[in-house]
């Protein structure tokens, strides 16, 4: 059986045809222009690809947001108020809907990985989890008792607010909504602002990856807090730099200071805050596990 997948970013589209549940057959990357355009583009990739192979039995969309994920909405699949020129209130599922005639899975692009974990990666067995992506943004998303977070809308995780010491960083956050919010602070263009280069051109041992972590690991104090997580998952671009990870491991429970008394985390840190069991492909897997949920719920 035949799944299709995107992975739709912000500023890329990735669309992948899969063979059941998870070996991916073919693959296309292109840059995230206009929804028509874009579109085009992905519509032809999965007409292409599954001519030959068989026909597609469902299509997942792992989204950039915010999207409008509750069903009885008339903008269910639509993303919403995205500053993406071009992209607010365009119909993603209808589009595709209307294209292919099939079911189409949608969700955030954090919660689709989140369930490829859950299916393949390093999370699963559990029921409580988050899955955190620290890249151009920061979002969440996961599981909680069983089910994948939804809610009011879904999860913001990237805009939680932080303890912001002015004096030991004077970078006031880029956050356009709020300054210095999780994301405005610790996010990849953030850490470009503050130092004045590209994350990916500092050395490991510059102060950036210290201040770093130490903003994740507030953030993921307040996660563990509130949603109490069985393992947190810590994937997106800035992660790549993996010497964050232990420094994550040593603050984090400074942090709880005592205070959350579990073994998972007084004992076994470096398996309670992990990097994503798939990879670099944990985001296209879930727009393909999305697709699966999509298929198997008919
Ligand atoms: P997106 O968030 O757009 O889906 P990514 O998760 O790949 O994509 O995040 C891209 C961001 O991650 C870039 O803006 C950059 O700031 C940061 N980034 C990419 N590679 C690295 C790296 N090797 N080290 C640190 N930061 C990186
Ligand atoms: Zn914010």
């Amino acid at each position: 059986m035949l799944f299709g997948g995107i992975e739709a970013g912000g500023t890329k589209f990735v669309c992948v045809l899969a063979e059941e549940p998870n070996r991916i057959i073919a693959k296309s990357e292109f840059p995230t222009t206009t929804p028509q355009q874009t579109f085009e583009r992905a519509f032809r990739f999965f007409r292409d690809q599954a001519v030959g192979i068989g026909d597609l039995a469902a299509i997942g969309i792992a989204a950039f947001g915010p999207v409008d994920l509750n069903r009885d909405s008339p903008t269910y699949g639509y993303i919403t108020s995205t500053p993406k020129p071009g992209w607010a209130k365009v119909d993603f599922v209808g589009q595709f809907q209307h294209e292919f005639n099939l079911r189409v899975g949608f969700d955030t692009d954090v919660n689709g990985a989140a369930l490829a974990e859950l299916n393949w990666g390093a999370a699963q067995g559990l029921n409580t989890f988050t899955y955190l992506t620290i890249g151009t943004g920061i979002g969440g998303g996961g599981f909680v008792g069983g089910a994948l977070m939804h809610g009011l809308i879904h999860p913001e995780m990237g805009h939680i607010r932080l303890p912001h010491d002015w004096e030991a960083d004077p970078f006031p956050g880029n956050c356009p909504f709020h300054g210095d919010c999780l994301e405005g602070m610790a996010a990849g263009p953030a850490i470009e602002k503050r130092w004045g280069a590209p994350a990916a051109q500092l050395e490991v041992d510059h102060p950036a990856w210290a201040l770093e972590a130490l903003y994740l690991s507030y953030g993921l104090v307040n996660l563990i807090c509130t949603l109490s997580p069985q393992r947190l998952i810590l994937g997106g671009g800035v992660m790549k730099q993996t010497q964050l990870f232990p420094l994550i491991w040593r603050k984090v429970p400074e942090l709880l200071a005592g205070y959350v008394q579990d073994a998972a985390i007084l004992q076994r840190i470096d398996q309670y805050i992990v990097p994503p069991g798939l990879g670099p492909e944990a985001g296209v897997l879930g727009a393909v596990a999305l697709a699966i949920q999509a298929y198997q719920s008919q």
